[in-house]
């Protein structure tokens, strides 16, 4: 088959380092590079966390991914899977990694996305900063492979960083990429990377995060699932149902009653923007945390959640504290002695 004049490779770009020196062994060979970065409204990287080199406020220019398509000169689209990805994580066909989690599921999607991306855009193949052993549920031999069959990308899909430990591409095989120049890295280690990035002069990228969103982390998790056990199956999740759990302290008092408790003023200006629907409980004379309740709770259930507020205000040691409950345009005033210490903590979810 003929070699393309110019030979097109779209990459998935996190910023991190792994995808940075991946494309970068590319550019080397002189190959087009365009970049995507799928937001599934779960990374960490998504989009409040400031850029390396300062940037702007709108957390779109400082994003790292698009950082690294400045900094390396080729494009970057963002874009948004957040809809599609809610229905993978509350329904993934391969699962949960160790924790909420769904890596396989996760990346099929995104490759798959890629490909059409590839498609439109002319390009020949995908590539990604993927290292063999790297990850435990998504970078070991056989789910690399398994994620190429799936993706529907098989034989075009690169990973230039352990190219040379894994079967030929048909990327390599026709000569589009001398796989003598790609690399052969291997398991958890960085040091081959940090040491690939300095001969390669750079000096500027982010500290790997130990996984790429919020769901590996084992305390989010355990909100997650107790969040789907509980859940009204009949309404839709939202995204927002899952933002709500990154922030505050959860208590699960019974099967329906969750309350969340800002810790901070800075928690309770977050939880500020899910208060509209909710049931919205804070202390009346004395400095206390937001609280917050699901809406479909009845008002007879207020109180219990009334004293887990007490118990985090300023008057956890009165024999009573008066707690406002308000809920759209309702209002009631609940006079509750506070939960003990000892009795709140059988019901925190960590
Ligand atoms: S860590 Fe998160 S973003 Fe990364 S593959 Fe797994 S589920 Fe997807």
């Amino acid at each position: 088959m003929d070699k393309p004049e110019k030979i097109r490779a779209l990459g998935l770009i996190s910023g991190g380092l792994d995808s940075t020196l991946a494309a970068r062994l590319l550019i080397e060979q002189g190959i087009e590079i365009r970049g995507v970065y799928f937001s599934t409204g779960f990374c960490i990287s998504d989009p409040s966390r400031p850029g390396r080199n300062g940037g702007d406020e709108t957390g779109n220019l400082c994003h790292e991914a698009l950082q690294v398509g400045n900094d390396l000169k080729f494009a970057v689209q963002v874009v948004d899977v957040s809809d599609e990805y809610l229905g993978i994580i509350t329904n993934p066909r391969w699962g949960y990694g160790k924790n909420a989690n769904p890596c396989v599921d996760c990346r099929i999607m995104m490759l798959r996305k890629a490909k059409e991306m590839m498609e439109d855009l002319g390009a020949n193949f995908v590539f990604t900063g993927e290292v063999l052993g790297q990850r435990p549920m998504t970078q070991h031999r056989p789910t690399l492979r398994q994620l190429e069959k799936q993706s529907g990308l098989d034989g075009f899909l690169l990973r230039p960083l352990s190219a040379k430990l894994i079967p030929e591409t048909e990327v390599e095989r026709r000569g589009w990429v001398n796989r003598d120049k790609l690399k052969g890295f291997t398991g958890r280690s960085r040091k081959p990377q940090i040491a690939l990035a300095g001969e390669m002069g750079l000096t500027k990228y982010p500290q790997p995060a130990g996984g790429c969103c919020f769901l590996t982390d084992p305390a989010y998790g355990n909100k997650f699932f107790d969040f789907l056990k509980y859940r009204n199956s009949d309404s839709p999740v939202t995204l927002e149902d899952f933002l709500i759990l990154k922030v505050g302290r959860h208590l699960r008092l019974d099967d329906k009653l969750k309350i969340v408790v800002g810790r901070n003023e800075s928690e309770n200006d977050l939880l500020e923007q899910f208060r509209p629907k909710r049931w919205a409980l804070t202390a009346v004379d004395v400095e206390g945390p937001l609280a917050l309740l699901d809406n479909s709770i009845e008002v007879e259930e207020l109180p219990k959640a009334a004293r887990v507020v007490a118990r985090y205000s300023d008057g956890r040691n009165r024999s009573s504290v008066d707690i406002k409950c308000e809920k759209n345009g309702t209002t009631e005033v609940l006079s509750v002695k506070p939960m003990s210490p000892e009795e709140s903590s059988k019901y925190i979810l960590t």
